[in-house]
Formats: structure tokens, sequence, C-alpha cells
């Protein structure tokens, strides 16, 4: 590791998986970076209790052709798994032509295949960080089981699979018994499994204590890390960034990475620039397994459900749900029972053990960009960077943005192709 000059000097504005994977990529590049965060500790945002999955395979962005469908239905259905609350409407109109527009299938294609380079890659590089730093973080490699209850909705995520399995994406089809064969428990409904997909390539693991082993590394390296310290503005002098504004004082710097999820646009409208990201609001709730004898340990999605169940280390993790709500993360109680529910029908005989005391729920703002691709690398203005955006798969994608981002702030080659992720881009 090179040792830093003042000029190494590097802010990171955010202290979930993307600030915290950028600052720990810069300091490998040499840099001396601080990490700013105005929660008490980092990984509390988007980052806290997610779906625990880190899945190329699922790689598509969530504007598919046809959304604008379920979304118009969903004005309808308030509790249905996608909803769109018609008081945020009005804050979305210029993201949502952006986000629809980006639902023709050319475009919906071409930002997968580039979504899964970047997720492929990432999974390397969060081994390399594993095993480098030796992080701990419950870190699984048992693939991913898609469940499909309605044999007619294999057609979509089987034509993503044969588009990607050019690019490396290893994938099974399994009928009932197959499904069932691969994780016992769900034996009791291998009535209603019309067909399932595994996917190899797919991990898991608690991006909570990710980000904590990552806040340790990070200060043992020399980086700093303020939490509790909230960034109000940008500075810029012409086309150059010069620092930001912090509640007490300013802090200056000549290059800044703002890694800040959904608040990511109004701290960068105040130095002009436009970022077309919104917050899209999921649920998970994480149920203590202790006292519910045997559980499952493969990861499965239900599809028809909308819903995914992660095992991690002597908890259940059930997650789901997409709500066009604003920056609003409000607990609704349906949505809770809605996870629950999941669970009563993947698990039946599960559910059926769980005390509510043994329930902790959780809602979180994933930062979705308007093309369904993250944001990483220089804006328009010099020493400004973004990695933010990364919507459902920001676990997934968080190391390799991180490394994508390191390489192009010291110009070294990337490993990926960055232009699809270029900050500047047209959405
Ligand atoms: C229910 C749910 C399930 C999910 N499941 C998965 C999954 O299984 N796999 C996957 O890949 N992804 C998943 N995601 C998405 C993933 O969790 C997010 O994409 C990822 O956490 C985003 O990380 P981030 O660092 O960009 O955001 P955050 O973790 O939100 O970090 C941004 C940080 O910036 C800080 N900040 C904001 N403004 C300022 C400011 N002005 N000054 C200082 N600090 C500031 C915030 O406090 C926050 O800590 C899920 C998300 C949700 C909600």
């Amino acid at each position: 590791m090179r040792m830093g000059r003042a000029s190494d000097q590097i802010l990171v504005i955010g202290g979930g998986l993307l600030g915290l994977t950028s600052a720990l990529a810069l300091i490998e590049a040499g840099f001396r970076v601080t990490v700013i965060e105005k929660q008490s500790d980092v990984g509390l945002g988007a980052s806290f209790a997610n779906g625990a999955t880190l899945t190329p395979s699922m790689s598509d962005p969530w504007n598919f052709p046809g959304v604008h469908r379920t979304l118009i239905r969903s004005l309808f259905q308030p509790t249905s798994p996608v909803a769109l609350r018609p008081a945020a409407l009005p804050s979305l109109v210029a993201w949502g032509i952006r986000f629809l527009a980006n639902s023709t299938p050319a475009r919906h294609r071409a930002s997968t295949r580039q979504n899964f380079r970047l997720a492929r890659y990432s999974l390397h590089e969060t081994q390399r960080l594993q095993d480098r730093f030796n992080l701990d973080f419950e870190s699984r490699k048992r693939g991913v089981l898609r469940l499909f209850r309605n044999a007619g909705e294999m057609a979509a995520p089987l034509a993503v699979a044969e588009m990607l399995a050019p690019e490396g994406l290893d994938y099974k089809i399994l009928d009932a018994g197959g499904a069932a064969a691969a994780e016992p428990q769900l034996s009791g409904i291998r009535e209603q499994i019309a067909g399932a997909i595994h996917y190899p390539i797919d991990e898991t693991g608690d991006a909570h204590l990710f980000c904590q082993a990552l806040k340790q590394t990070i200060r043992r390296l020399g980086g700093e890390i303020l939490c509790g310290t909230e960034v109000c503005g940008i500075q810029r002098r012409g086309s150059r960034v010069t620092g930001v504004s912090l509640t007490k004082g300013d802090l200056p710097a000549e290059r800044v990475v703002v890694a800040a999820a959904h608040a990511s646009p109004s701290l960068l409208s105040d130095a002009g620039l436009c970022l077309p990201v919104k917050p899209v609001k999921g649920y998970s709730i994480t149920i203590d397994t202790a006292e519910l004898g045997n559980v499952p340990t493969v990861p499965v999605v239900d599809e028809t459900l909308h819903g995914l169940i992660t095992p991690l280390d002597g908890r259940l993790r059930i997650a789901g749900t997409a709500e066009f709500a604003g920056p609003d993360t409000r607990i609704r109680p349906e949505r809770i029972a809605g996870l629950l529910s999941l669970l009563g029908q993947l698990y039946p005989h599960i559910r059926k053990r769980v005390r509510d005391g043994a329930v902790s729920p959780w809602a979180g703002l994933r930062p979705m960009s308007a093309d369904g691709r993250p944001f990483i690398g220089e804006t328009g203005i010099g020493g400004l960077y973004l990695n933010t955006g990364h919507g459902h798969l920001g676990w997934t994608m968080a190391a390799g943005s991180a490394k994508l981002l390191a390489d192009l702030v010291t110009g070294s080659a990337p490993a990926i192709e960055p232009a699809p992720f270029r900050a500047t881009r047209a959405t």
C-alpha cells in the first residue's frame, strides 16, 4: 500500500455498503480516506437488514417490459407486493418517465447484461476482500432456489437465464420433486410448486455484519470514519469540487465520493447536478431460529408471492415488497403480516412455531436509478465522484462497484467496461 500525500485525501459521503466498500478500495489504491456518515453508526440505512443475497442471477432491472401495467394496477391494490403510492406520484413524475422509457425490451436486455457483468465481477471482489482482510459476515455459497407456483411465470426468468448463460450464468431447471430435494423443508408445499430454477452462482451473507467488518478494517488501515456527522452541501469552485460543508464547519478536499443512496440527488442538486435516483421501499423481518427446530438451509425466492427467505446463522431473513412511496421508512403492519404470511405459505410448519416476540421488523429504501444501472465514476464536476443507484442489487454489486470506482479514480484499467455505469450518462 502506498503512503498518502495531502492531495491523496478523499472524502466519502455515506457509510453504507457502497460508501464503505469504496473507502476500502480507495485505501487499497493508496488514498487517505474519510467516510462521513450522518447516523450514529455505519450500515444503518438500506444496508441494515436487506435480503442477504448476492444474486447475479437477478441482474435484470425492475423496469421490465410491461412494468407500467403492474404499477397502474398497484394504485388500486395498496397491499400488492409492488405498490405505487398516490401521494408519492408528484415526486416521481420526471424520474418515472425515464424509468418507463428504459423498460423497452432492448434497453432492459442491455442493462441486464451489463449489470450481470458487474455483479459477477463483484462476487470475485467480495471473495478477495474476505480473504485479504479476513472479513466475517456469515458468507455462504449455496446458490439460490427460485420457485414458481404457476408454470407460466417461469418464461421471463428463463429468458433472462438463457440470455445470460453465454455470459457465465449457470442454472438448472427443477420440477417440484427437484425443488423439494434441493430444500427438504419445502416438502410440505410440493403440490403447489409448478417448477423452480436453481442458480449455483448466487451467495448469501449479512450485509450489516459486512459493514461492521469493513468499518474495523478501514480504521485498522488508517481510514477515518466520522459517524453522527451530516454533509449539508458539496462545495465547488468553477468546475472542480473543493470540499463539503458539515453541520459543524467545512471539510476541504480535492476529491469527494457521493455514496449517500437516495439522499444523493439532493446533495448533488446543490452542486448543480441532477441525478435520477429515487427510493423504493422494501421490508424485512428477521426471526431467531433457536426455538424453531429444523429450518431451511437454502435461500428461496418465491416468484409468485414476490419475496425471499434467506437462512443466516441462527436466523431467517424474510424480505420483499417494492413501494414507490418517497423517502418514508415507516413500517406498515400489513407489510410485516405479508412477510409472515410468505413464511406460512412456504414453510407452514415453521410459521406455526414462530412467536410474535421473535420477529424483528425493518424497512429500508433501495436507491433506484431510472435505467436500472448504478452510477459509478466522475461527474461533470472535477474530483466529484458517484457510487450509488444500485437499487435491488446494492449488496450484490458493492465490492465490484467500489473496485471499478477506485480504478477510475486512479486511472487504472478497470476489469469490466465502465461505460454502462458512467456517472455522466443520460438516462
Ligand atoms: C428490503 C430490501 C431487501 C434487499 N435485498 C437485497 C439483496 O438481497 N441483495 C442485494 O444485492 N441488495 C438488496 N437490497 C438492496 C441493497 O440493500 C441496497 O442497494 C444497498 O444497501 C444500498 O447501499 P448504499 O450504501 O447505497 O445505501 P445505504 O446503506 O442507505 O447507505 C447510504 C448512507 O448514506 C448516509 N447518508 C445519507 N445522506 C447523508 C449525508 N448528507 N451526510 C452523511 N451521510 C449521509 C445514510 O445515513 C446511509 O447510511 C435490498 C434492499 C431492501 C430495502
